[in-house]
């Protein structure tokens, strides 16, 4: 008898045909004899409709009535859930995030787990019962309703796997599990069978959206093992833990395309100790994300200048040229300029921590496809280009044909 935490996303819940389909799924688990925990998110499009709707009454609600009115979402899905249950002879109970046991700290909005005592969970699995969790939503210790931020069902899900010590726990989505590459660019893409955190965690970062990475970072800070798979059919999905030796003899397990990133060049900024701190400090206290830096070799002769870029979230470039054209005088830097035009390709491997020659063969590649590179980064087991937006789709999938194959 295995204990399993299913996760179901708003699309695997977003019609009441859906999630009878669900509890369908969760009889065929407890017929095998296992005790099933289940965690949904709100139905498909209700968070966006419940934004929407609290937009209407002023400008800028408060945080604390945003999440009441945002937990009312998943509040729905467990209470359907689990009459689809009762009317299947399945005895279920649903509870909140709170009743769940799930303490957080008080960032409404963004808040973080502190700790979950899931007691509750505990005595209905005793009695038989499967329980039906709310996403997305956690308690203070003062009482007061608080959200995990976007995506944070999937928070809840490893959390509670974590906490419960369960023996599977597996995120239902609508695809069959995360790919080498987006199949929607790269038609040769296929599904992985396995996956560690990091990889997934640099995907992520470079567009390959599939799971909110904060849960991932939780589940690889904890070791819970998990599967992702689809809600619409029986295929298994992909597995996702700590890397082993075994997954490092695949150097290269995916590619992906971020086209969310601007590129800001600062011109002639002088060379002296502080001035990457005098650029970089109001833009991070400005909270704006900066992903790649590049410094050139300063111009020798005279005063000695150098040339910096970085990119950063194309949603925060107008802020970042706003903080930096703030402080000309400051930084001392001749010009300042920006490029929306361009997106970041990325190669993700564990495999080369102990392989070389990935980068080289990357840049043969972009060569031959006759592809410019703007900037480059490397990480341990990430190789990032910066090329010009309209190169990326047929650079990404050079790239899938010469690392992934197909
Ligand atoms: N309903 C929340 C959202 O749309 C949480 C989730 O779906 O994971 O972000
Ligand atoms: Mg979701």
């Amino acid at each position: 008898m295995a204990l399993i935490v299913q996760k179901y996303g708003g699309t695997s819940v977003a019609t009441t045909d859906r999630i009878k389909a669900v509890a369908q799924r969760v009889a065929r688990y407890l017929s095998q004899g296992d005790q099933v925990v289940v965690v949904v998110s709100a139905m498909s499009g209700v968070t966006d409709r419940l934004i929407g709707m609290a937009k209407e009454m002023m400008d800028l609600p408060t945080e604390r009535e945003m999440d009441m009115l945002l937990a009312t979402g998943e509040q729905t899905t467990i209470a359907l859930t689990a009459m689809a249950l009762h009317a299947m002879g399945i005895p279920a109970a649903s509870l909140t995030g709170a009743q769940a046991g799930i303490t957080t700290d008080g960032v409404h909005s963004k808040a973080k787990i502190r700790n979950i005592t899931p007691a509750q969970v505990r005595a209905h699995l005793d009695e038989g019962k499967v329980v039906i969790v709310a996403g997305f939503q956690g308690r203070t210790n003062e009482g007061q309703i608080t959200t995990l931020g976007r995506g944070g069902s999937d928070l809840t899900a490893i959390a509670m796997a974590a906490a419960l010590e369960a023996d599977l726990c597996q995120i239902y989505t609508d695809v069959d599990g995360v790919y080498t590459a987006d199949p929607r660019v790269v038609p040769e893409a296929r599904k992985l069978e396995e996956i560690s955190y990091d990889e997934m965690l640099e995907l992520a970062s470079s567009g390959a959206k599939v799971m909110q990475s904060r849960s991932v970072e939780f589940a690889k800070k904890f070791g819970v093992i998990f599967e992702v798979r689809s809600s619409l059919n029986d295929n298994p999905g992909t597995i996702v833990k700590e890397s082993s030796a075994d997954m490092e003899n695949v150097v290269v397990r995916g590619v992906s395309l971020d086209k969310n990133q601007a590129k800001v060049t600062l011109e002639n900024v002088p060379d002296h100790p502080g001035i990457a701190a005098s650029i970089f400090k109001p833009l991070s206290d400005a909270s704006v994300n900066v992903d790649m830096i590049v410094q050139n070799v300063s111009h020798d002769g005279g005063q000695r200048s150098t040339d910096l870029s970085f990119t950063v979230e194309k949603t925060d470039l107008a802020k970042a040229l706003k903080v930096l054209e703030a402080q000309k005088e400051r930084i001392g830097y001749q010009q300042i300029t920006s490029d929306e035009n361009i997106c970041k390709l990325s190669v993700v491997g564990v495999g080369m921590r102990s392989h070389s020659g990935v980068a080289a063969k990357l840049f043969e590649v972009l060569s031959e496809a006759g592809v410019n590179i703007l900037m480059i980064s490397t990480s341990e087991i990430k190789i990032s280009v910066v090329v010009q937006a309209g190169d990326g789709e047929s650079a990404l999938q050079k790239a899938h044909h010469a690392f992934v194959g197909g």
